[in-house]
């Protein structure tokens, strides 16, 4: 029998479902066991009813809920908790999803100043008040989704990678566990460490390796000076071939996969990070956003006294 999958989207940009696609040939051995019952991008089942005549919120029961996207306005809070009363196991799909992602860098502000920023202050905007009829208010911050509901298992990363989709999909079929191991983006990083940087912090404005040189015989980016969240960032987004992908395409990693383990403080461990090789983390002109561009939610990011 059909194993039944329910998806839902929050606050997002749409890449984590196109990252189900990404998965390629091994998708369609999977969707021979999975009956897809709800799933916005793909499907128009609407939530009230197809004429929106329910009072409530209506998803089909599911043994697999995948959720994309952070909690941004209330009706996500009330989808959210329905996912979790009908799915038997919880996925919790991308950054945005697990940690906020990059929506959640709004939660520096509170909800006076977006609103005055976008419909007021904007240069090109005709200034005018927030809309606030047949919408949902919005949260006062963008949560992760286990603030609100418990999540079964973390596929993280902006988005995720699709082997580690298609890992995850069949351990669950297998009825096995999944997830990922605590390795840092460091482990799988086949750049070369002298535990010491070279040069203090610059930007990549140039290529970080020559033309023609191999990652092997590269000097780790951040002793090179460009700012890498690798040693606080949990490996998996070079999947099956573990070479991370940033690091791949020679560009520093940015740290979406997030902390190596939870309740690791991302900002704590990578000022730590930078002083051990010799690197002045003050240097960072924006610290806070810098270390925490995907992990914004779980109380990460707050707006500062004015
Ligand atoms: S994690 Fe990244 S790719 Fe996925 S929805 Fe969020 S912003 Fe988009
Ligand atoms: S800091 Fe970046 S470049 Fe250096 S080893 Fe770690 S992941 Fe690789
Ligand atoms: S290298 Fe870092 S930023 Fe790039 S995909 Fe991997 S975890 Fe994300």
């Amino acid at each position: 029998m059909a194993v039944k999958l329910a998806e839902e989207w929050f606050a997002i940009c749409g890449g984590c479902e196109v990252t189900i696609l990404d998965v390629g040939e091994p998708l369609l051995d999977l969707l021979q066991n999975i009956e897809i019952v709800h799933m916005p991008v793909l499907m128009d089942h609407k939530i009230y009813g197809q004429k929106g005549e329910k009072k409530e919120i209506d998803i089909p029961e599911a043994d697999i809920g995948i959720i994309t996207g952070g909690i941004r306005n209330e009706e996500h809070k009330e989808i959210a908790k329905k996912m979790r009363e009908k799915c038997k196991t919880i996925i919790a799909m991308g950054s945005c999803a697990c940690f906020g992602g990059i929506p959640a860098l709004a939660n520096m502000y509170n909800i006076e100043e977006i609103y005055n920023k976008v419909y007021k202050e904007t240069k090109t905007t005709d200034p005018g008040d927030p809309p606030n009829q047949d919408i949902p208010p919005l949260t006062d911050r963008v949560y992760a989704i286990d603030e609100v509901i418990d999540v079964d298992i973390y596929l993280p990363g902006c988005p995720t990678s699709p082997d580690v989709v298609a890992d995850a999909l069949t351990a669950l079929l297998e009825g096995k566990p999944f997830e990922l191991p605590e390795r840092s983006v460091c482990d799988d990083c086949p750049t070369k460490r002298e535990k010491k940087a070279e040069i203090s912090l610059r930007r990549p404005l140039q290529p970080i390796i020559p033309a023609g040189q191999k990652l092997e015989e590269t000097r780790c980016f951040m002793e090179q000076g460009f700012l890498c969240l690798g040693p606080v960032t949990r490996s998996g987004c070079g999947g099956h071939e573990k070479v991370p992908r940033c690091i791949k395409a020679h560009m520093p990693c940015r740290g979406c996969f997030g902390p190596v383990r939870k309740g690791m403080n991302p900002m704590v461990e990578m000022m730590s990070a930078l002083s051990s090789i010799g690197l002045d983390a003050k240097e960072i002109p924006d610290r806070r956003a810098t270390f925490n561009r995907y992990t914004g939610a779980h109380g990460k990011l707050r707006p500062l006294p004015r």
